[in-house]
């Protein structure tokens, strides 16, 4: 029996209404736990005061006792009216009583949504989420006391508390709650004395291409090879490898308009340090992690962008994209095309006749074939020693001088195209210095051009 229960519960313990109500929340519905918790309590009034108007002696008596914990010990006010009402005496305790489940926390949760008011005015969202962390205490008081009393239809703590703060929030914030990715994440973390509170905002996603005008930089920040960041003497106390990378000189402007905690840059694929990137550009996705502000004027930032990095970097294309994109971006850089200027020394000389028969050969041995390539001594430090068949779609070649050749390569995303031209020590296989029997090697390398 359920009033039966109850009785026994405030016999020994006093709990507020709101836990009252959230130890039968899966009783009766569409309704709150604060007026499920009432509605039992004054029912239980009821019967026992009908009981006592019966006046049959044994009820009465253990009518009274009833309406007595009732009025001390849940402290509700109909029964200690009923009991004025009808000249019976109980203790008038006026203290406020403290919650043996929630210590108050669910009658005070005006604080709680107070403070995280004024936390999110200068942040820009559309919607939200609650989360709470709970001490392990608390939890585990409330199990024992569940099973002290067998309540099986109780909803939890953390359940009571993110449904009546997310409803609160809901009405004063006038943003809409979302349980797959909202754009904050409000996390409750509390004991029963003092609260805090985190705000997780969702990262925000820019697409983009990149030119990059100069030589000599890295596509992402590049931690220093020694001290990994922490700085040391060899990186002259700046943590970094190179003093400036693509990200380096794009990032700063998205981070400061969108009010971001740091970024995180993801090239379609990357060009080597001493390779320009120029032609059609290579896609990247910026991630900004914690942005206050997630409308940003993007033509803006473009202009600033490369208005500041004038004949480095020069981006463009700018959209608003998604986590889901960078994995699109990742997974298709495999399988882009690209276009390769390569300008390439020669060892010994050769004569416009005898480079235009090996430009022959060379479109006979590669165009629309595929090659054998080995991790290049280069990178094997880095990436894992195997062979990986590369396609390669169109060559072009332009005599300049008797040693000193340019060539316009297609080939598949992930080709090694300075070892193409050098052959790698036999690493590469065929290679243009195979094809030119003579040593090959490749001066400088742009990209032109990445397509899906
Ligand atoms: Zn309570
Ligand atoms: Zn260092």
């Amino acid at each position: 029996m359920i009033f039966e229960k109850v009785l026994e519960i405030y016999q020994k313990y006093y709990i507020c209404v709101h836990c009252l109500g959230r130890m039968f929340s899966l009783l009766g519905t569409c309704t709150t736990n604060y007026e499920r918790g009432n509605s039992l309590l004054l029912s239980i009034t009821m019967e026992n005061h009908r009981k006592y108007l019966s006046r049959k002696e044994d009820l009465q008596k253990k009518a009274i006792a009833n309406l007595k914990t009732l009025a001390e010990n849940a402290h509700f006010n109909p029964a200690q009216q009923v009991l004025n009402n009808e000249g019976l005496e109980h203790v008038k305790n006026e203290s406020n009583k403290i919650c043996f489940l929630c210590n108050n926390i669910f009658s005070n949760i005006e604080n709680y949504i107070n403070n995280v008011k004024l936390k999110v005015e200068e942040i820009e969202f559309s919607s939200f989420l609650v989360g709470s962390k709970p001490q392990s205490y608390i939890i585990n008081q409330e199990d024992n006391f569940k099973t002290e009393f067998g309540l099986l239809e109780a909803e939890s703590f953390k359940s009571h508390f993110n449904r009546v703060v997310g409803k609160e929030l809901l009405s004063c914030l006038k943003r809409i709650p979302e349980f797959n990715h909202p754009d904050v994440l409000i996390i409750y973390s509390f004991d029963f004395e003092s609260f805090d509170v985190e705000l997780i905002l969702k990262s925000l996603f820019i697409y983009g291409k990149y030119n990059k005008l100069i030589r000599g930089i890295p596509q992402t920040h590049w931690f220093c090879g020694k001290c990994r960041g922490t700085g040391c003497k060899f990186c002259n106390y700046t943590g970094k490898q190179y003093q400036i990378s693509v990200e380096d000189l794009i990032s700063p402007v998205f981070n400061k308009e969108s009010k971001s905690s740091d970024s995180k840059f993801h090239g379609a694929g990357r060009e080597d340090i001493d390779v320009k990137m120029l032609g059609t550009g290579r896609p990247f996705i910026l991630e900004l992690r914690n942005p206050k502000i997630r409308t940003l004027d993007l033509v803006k930032i473009e202009k600033i962008v490369n208005k500041t990095n004038k004949n480095k970097v020069r981006i463009f294309d700018l959209r608003y994209s998604s986590k889901n994109e960078v994995i699109k971006l990742k997974y298709e850089a495999k399988n882009t095309r690209k276009v390769y200027r390569a300008i390439v020394n020669s060892e010994s000389k050769i004569k416009k006749d005898e480079f235009d028969n090996k430009v022959i050969i060379l479109k006979k041995t590669f165009e629309y074939q595929e090659i054998r390539q080995r991790t290049p001594h280069r990178v094997s430090h880095r990436r894992s020693d195997k062979v990986r068949e590369k396609s390669i779609y169109r060559i072009e070649g332009k005599f300049v001088k008797p040693n000193l050749f340019e060539f316009k390569i297609e080939t598949q995303g992930g080709t090694y195209i300075k070892e193409l031209i050098n052959g790698d020590e036999g690493r590469t296989s065929p290679s243009f210095s195979e094809i030119f029997k003579t040593p090959l090697k490749c001066k400088e390398l742009d990209v032109l051009e990445i397509s899906v």
